[in-house]
């Protein structure tokens, strides 16, 4: 992993030492690319390094959230959270609420909405994790109702 990576730059630039279990944290958040519990964080987390511990993992994750370089999203009455990596700040999906499928997407179209928010809030804001949801084609054809 090259240290131009933008999510090790947010690291240092907060001032966090590149430890071993962060890096391999990190290292395996940008494997999966999508959605990731914390149980399979830590199994792959595992089978790269053994040696890291499960609670360098969770501190890690913890230590990420913060830092804005994960969100926590959660899946209908789930209890654990799934990580998302958040790249340049966003992430966008749709999820169906049926199957649980999540289609991720790249583009949105969020800059004029931040700046308003930014202005009559008085927030800084820092990035956003858009979810929309709804029946995938599998699932819509099998409700057999349709559109609302
Ligand atoms: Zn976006
Ligand atoms: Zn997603
Ligand atoms: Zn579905």
């Amino acid at each position: 992993m090259s240290t131009e990576n933008p999510h090790i730059q947010s690291l240092k630039r907060a001032g966090y030492r590149l430890t071993q279990a962060r890096l391999t944290v990190l290292q395996v958040l940008e494997e999966e690319r999508g959605h990731i519990t914390s149980a399979d964080v830590l199994a792959k987390v595992e089978r790269v390094n053994p040696a890291i511990g499960r609670a360098s993992v969770f501190r890690a994750l913890e230590l990420f959230t913060q830092l804005g370089i994960i969100r926590p999203t959660y899946i209908s009455s789930s209890v654990t959270p799934t990580y998302v990596l958040m790249h340049g700040g966003h992430h966008h999906h749709v999820v169906c609420t049926e199957c649980k499928r999540f289609f991720e997407f790249d583009d949105c179209d969020l800059e004029a909405l931040t700046a308003n928010l930014q202005a009559s809030l008085d927030v800084q804001i820092k990035g956003h994790l858009l979810e929309f949801y709804g029946l995938c084609a599998d699932c819509h054809v099998a409700d057999g109702r349709g559109p609302a």
